[in-house]
């Protein structure tokens, strides 16, 4: 069992967070981005990257080849489907994709929106960590939060399509 403290304040105790998000039993703030038989999206407001969507399966496994040919098939048109609207209604140009197997949830990726800022933490996968903690320590004012919130609400009208 894990505590997690939610946006709110309160704290809830899961056996995975993954498992309670996609369950609904945790709301991430800015709500479900687009949910499909086999994965639930959303943005994770912990760090405040506008675009920034978190994929996770509905299952609890953790490794890629543990995907049926359903899940498989589905996986890729959701990425790809997010990915055009973050162009599209972002004007997101570039991404990062990580994803992890030893996590202590279950299997998800990150799609994290590449912006210039962020070049001052390199250019390759040791800017990540950086990127995000800079986000969450400096770029939380409520006017970016809003700018977030805009966006995610943004990225759902265009997934609708
Ligand atoms: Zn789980």
């Amino acid at each position: 069992m894990r505590t997690i403290t939610l946006a709110d304040g309160q704290t809830i105790n899961v056996e995975c967070l993954s498992c309670a998000i996609v369950g609904g039993l945790v709301i991430p703030e800015g709500g479900v981005l687009i949910e499909t038989d086999y994965f639930h999206a959303h943005q994770d407001v912990a760090y405040p990257i506008t675009g920034q969507v978190i994929v996770a399966s509905k299952r609890h496994i953790k490794c890629l080849d543990e995907l049926t040919e359903e899940e498989a098939h589905d996986y890729i048109l959701l990425i790809r489907k997010i990915r055009k609207a973050q162009r599209e209604v972002l004007g997101i140009e570039h991404v990062y994709y990580f994803y992890n197997e030893d996590t202590t949830h279950h299997f998800h990726i990150w799609m994290v929106p590449r912006y210039e800022w962020m070049t001052q933490f390199g250019r390759s996968v040791e800017s990540l960590r950086p990127a995000l903690l800079h986000a969450r320590t400096n770029m939380n004012s409520i006017e970016e939060t809003n700018q977030i919130i805009n966006s995610i609400n943004k990225l759902r009208e265009a997934l609708l399509e």
